[in-house]
């Protein structure tokens, strides 16, 4: 997880998160330590967030507080106020199926527990696992959720109403009802659609993987990531054995194959990589690629431990 790089982002999502909740003009929270996150990784103890209208319009340590106007609400609510944390990569509409397949490896996790189930969801089953994962993240501080599922309409849809901000990025995978070229047309009238930096939504194209989908199809989701200038969110390397048939016909790595195809040559958002040996991260480096930890993930499945240690040195 990382954190959303302003201060007070939660208190932010949560006071713009309803549409039906009064304009909440200027507001004051005082607490016992501010950590900011800025450039300097200012921390303010004990600190003030001022806001106008929902944004931050100040933050500081309390002895230099502007003096508060009369018509200012105070809030002294003590404690930490710090940036909402962001989840990296998730598939949240999946708490609906949450404990299902326990104790089974990646390969048969998926095939045997999870797509029967998924294959019977309705895009409204992806709005009451949305919303029921996105409160219970609230809950918990994480105020930023990159999406990586099917049904993004609903997801986009259940993100709204609960107030958190999004980093939505609809997924391709092998088994699909929609053909390829038409998942295509999806994601690009999606993108069009709600791509929307400045507020709470923004959209990205996800691949689900190379072994799921084969290297064609996700050196053109690349591009087609590229054209749009979004990001590209795929899974790598999560299991030692998932890409062997791959890496044995192009003799040398996922995360290689994927380089010399030029599919890290735009923004893009790696999940998991658990398997990746120190060549690999080089590559990855030089592209410039994200990495989303999934340390709880990965020890669910058994999936191994990434090296992350030498991913952040690189
Ligand atoms: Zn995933």
């Amino acid at each position: 997880m990382a954190t959303d790089p302003l201060a007070a982002r939660t208190v932010t999502a949560l006071t713009e998160g309803s549409a039906s909740m009064p304009p909440v003009g200027r507001e004051r929270f005082i607490a016992d330590v501010v950590v900011t996150c800025d450039e300097a990784d200012a921390v303010h103890g004990p600190g003030v967030v001022d806001m106008e209208d929902g944004r931050i319009c100040w933050v500081g340590p309390k002895a230099d507080a502007p003096k508060a106007c009369t018509t200012m609400s105070v809030n002294d609510i003590g404690g930490l106020l710090m940036p909402g944390l962001v989840n990296s990569h998730c598939h949240t509409p999946m708490t609906l199926v949450r404990g299902v397949g326990d104790g089974l490896p990646l390969q048969r996790w998926l095939t045997e527990a999870m797509w029967p189930r998924e294959g019977r969801m309705t895009s409204e089953d992806a709005w009451w696992g949305m919303t029921l994962g996105s409160a219970e993240m609230l809950q918990r501080g994480v105020t930023t959720t990159c999406e990586m599922y099917l049904f993004e309409e609903s997801v986009v849809d259940a993100a709204h109403q609960s107030g958190a901000r999004l980093v939505m990025t609809p997924v391709v995978i092998s088994e699909s009802s929609r053909g390829f070229q038409d998942r295509i047309t999806d994601l690009v009238e999606f993108h069009a659609r709600h791509h929307d930096p400045a507020g709470r939504t923004s959209v990205g194209i996800a691949a689900h993987s190379a072994y799921d989908l084969g290297v064609g199809p996700v050196v053109e989701l690349a591009e087609l990531a590229r054209s749009l200038d979004a990001t590209l969110h795929l899974h790598l390397a999560e299991t030692q054995k998932e890409s062997a048939v791959l890496e044995e016909r192009f003799d040398r790595s996922i995360t290689r194959i994927l380089h010399d195809h030029g599919v890290f040559g735009g923004r893009v958002l790696a999940a998991h990589c658990v398997w990746v040996d120190s060549a690999d991260i080089e590559l990855m480096a030089e592209d410039d690629v994200a990495v989303a930890h999934c340390p709880v993930s990965n020890m669910k499945l058994g999936a191994g431990i990434a090296p992350l240690v030498d991913l952040r040195a690189a």
